[in-house]
């Protein structure tokens, strides 16, 4: 995920109640009579409604965590070595060696060094999706840990490391239980998630349907250095994250003598016009309950106090939070600046690049996602996000083609506090391993479970 304004604002996944403690291992395991009635009709492990039952779920929540050893050296050997972009060789070879012993169809991308795997089930069914993006930031490392950085300038500090080895860690636990999975999972390993747009050239590349029918559900997690207490998963269903888009306008008049700005066309006052018309245009033509934000965050025109340049420019972020105001943000934005400008006898060009679109979660998968987390951790192990984040993140790509759940997990180390310690992205960005073990374990229940429906 793109972190930069995701964290330390209002719209964080805030409600970290002070003496919450980690759910891993910790607490009543089964609660809300989840360990009620076999069904003797299910099939293995399931009950007659094709939920997982709760020995089933006990028992992936606890090969999670014997396994978290192997998945905790993969994490430190790509964390290592982080990579950048779309093109990420050392750690797809990482990626390969871990998988080869799993029996699986492994295959590489084209426009990117992505890695798609499917796992077949011994059963026939339907085909589902698991996510772990790839790629690292340029951030010189400054945690202090033992298997820190080798790369000048290139950190792990989106903890998209741990995304990898808990996607790797989820095979593991889905390729034990093969006789139980009655369908197919499709490991989307993804490179280019830091602004690349990888999920969409993956998508392009056909990893949706990989399994040689598209996927019916898709899956995945993003781990969080603070926040959220460690091994916590948090979400909620609609938008979780919003969509960020970039927008560069040029206001174009006429320099000339500062003296004399009525023989010359002055693009300075224009440009400071449309800073504050923007402002008010988001707050009167958009729904409060559904915000736009737009920030100006950079403003460049002249050389000197006494010079009416010729240009004048506005770089600004929008983030939004619904595919409506999405859609309908470029052509306001748009009309805006070029009817100001228009005002004054100029011209304003607006150059708008999508970015990221919002991440919209299924409500369905939602009640998935945090039905199976408390069965495995107790009501402790959930926590239901009471806003969306104003971060973004390109597994909407996904989400916009099938029918979902992103959620975060909380990797916060032990001895800090999720309120105050360093965020993703900071070069002090510490993710501790044992949040690898409900990254497994969710991720692989959520396949398990969406299958057994059928
Ligand atoms: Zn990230």
């Amino acid at each position: 995920m793109p972190w930069d304004v995701m964290v330390g604002g209002r719209g964080t996944v805030r409600p970290v109640s002070p003496g919450w403690s980690s759910p891993l291992g910790v607490g009543p395991l089964w609660q809300g009579g989840f360990m009620g009635h076999v069904d003797a009709q299910g099939g293995a492990g399931q009950r007659r409604d094709g939920t997982l039952e709760g020995p089933t779920l006990a028992a992936l929540r606890d090969d999670a965590a014997a396994d978290l050893p192997t998945t905790a050296a993969l994490r430190h050997a790509l964390h290592r070595v982080p990579e950048r972009g779309l093109y990420l060789p050392l750690t797809q070879r990482l990626v390969l060696d871990a998988l080869a012993d799993l029996d699986l169809e492994v295959a590489t991308g084209r426009a990117l060094s992505s890695v798609t795997a499917v796992l077949r089930g011994a059963r026939p069914g339907p085909a589902v999706l698991l996510r772990g993006d790839m790629d690292a930031l340029p951030v010189t490392e400054q945690t202090g840990e033992p298997f820190s950085s080798q790369h000048a300038g290139v950190m792990h500090a989106c903890g998209h490391d741990l995304h990898v080895a808990g996607l790797v860690g989820a095979a593991r636990l889905l390729a034990a239980r093969r006789e139980e999975l009655a369908g197919s999972v499709v490991l989307m390993f993804q490179p280019g998630e830091e602004g690349d747009h990888g999920a969409r050239l993956m998508i392009e590349e056909g990893v949706l349907d990989a399994a040689g029918s598209r996927v019916v559900g898709a899956y995945g997690v993003h781990v969080m250095s603070s926040t959220l207490p460690v091994g916590v998963v948090a979400s909620r269903p609609g938008p979780l994250m919003a969509a960020s888009d970039q927008v560069r306008v040029t206001v174009e008049g006429r320099g000339g003598h500062g003296s004399k700005p009525y023989l010359a066309a002055d693009p300075v006052p224009v440009a400071a016009e449309i800073v504050l018309a923007l402002q008010t245009m988001v707050t009167r033509q958009f729904d409060v309950f559904d915000p736009v934000v737009v920030t100006v965050g950079r403003v460049e025109a002249g050389t000197k106090e006494n010079v009416i340049p010729d240009l004048a420019h506005l770089d600004a972020t929008v983030r939004t939070f619904s595919p409506a105001t999405h859609a309908a943000a470029p052509e306001r934005i748009a009309r805006l600046c070029e009817h100001v400008a228009a005002a004054h006898g100029m011209r304003a060009t607006v150059d708008y690049q999508r970015g990221y679109p919002v991440t919209v979660n299924d409500a369905v998968e939602v009640d998935r996602a945090r039905r199976l987390t408390r069965a495995m951790y107790g009501a402790q192990g959930w926590h239901e996000a009471e806003v969306p984040v104003p971060g973004a993140e390109d597994f909407s790509y996904v989400l916009q083609e099938v029918p979902g759940a992103f959620v975060f997990v909380g990797a916060t180390p032990a001895g800090l506090d999720p309120a105050d310690a360093p965020y993703n992205h900071s070069p002090r960005a510490r993710f501790a391993d044992d949040a690898l073990v409900p990254s497994s374990a969710v991720l692989a229940a959520l396949a398990l479970d969406r299958l057994a429906q059928g």
